[in-house]
């Protein structure tokens, strides 16, 4: 009786591990959105290391040689706002956000 009890207590135990695991990265993703409330501020030191704008027309390409036209955060691979947001997470700055019209110099071609 003892052995049934354990074994279905051990069973009931795995099922909620792997449960956790499979939601894990989900909760990750929350936390993520939850915290990015704040706009990232050009004036920022990170902000100014990367070459980040608010608006992609103002980038100075001479500072920023790398900057093609047509780059924009709303097309970056690590922007995580959805389509039409005016601004949205990114991953370079910890989930904060930037606008989707501006760039910065870690700018990367959206994948998928
Ligand atoms: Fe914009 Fe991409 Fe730079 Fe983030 S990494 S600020 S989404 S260009």
């Amino acid at each position: 009786m003892a052995d049934q009890v354990s074994s279905e207590a051990r069973r009931r135990f795995l099922k909620m591990a792997v449960a956790g695991a499979a939601a894990a990265p989900l909760c990750a993703l929350a936390a993520r959105r939850l915290r990015a409330q704040e706009q990232v501020d050009p004036s920022s030191e990170l902000a100014q290391q990367l070459g980040y704008v608010e608006d992609a027309s103002e980038v100075d390409v001479e500072e920023w040689p790398s900057y093609e036209e047509g780059q924009v955060c709303a097309n970056c691979d690590l922007f995580e706002g959805a389509e039409g947001d005016e601004y949205g997470p990114c991953q370079i700055f910890d989930g904060n956000l930037v606008a989707a019209p501006g760039w910065c110099s870690a700018w990367i071609e959206k994948t998928a």
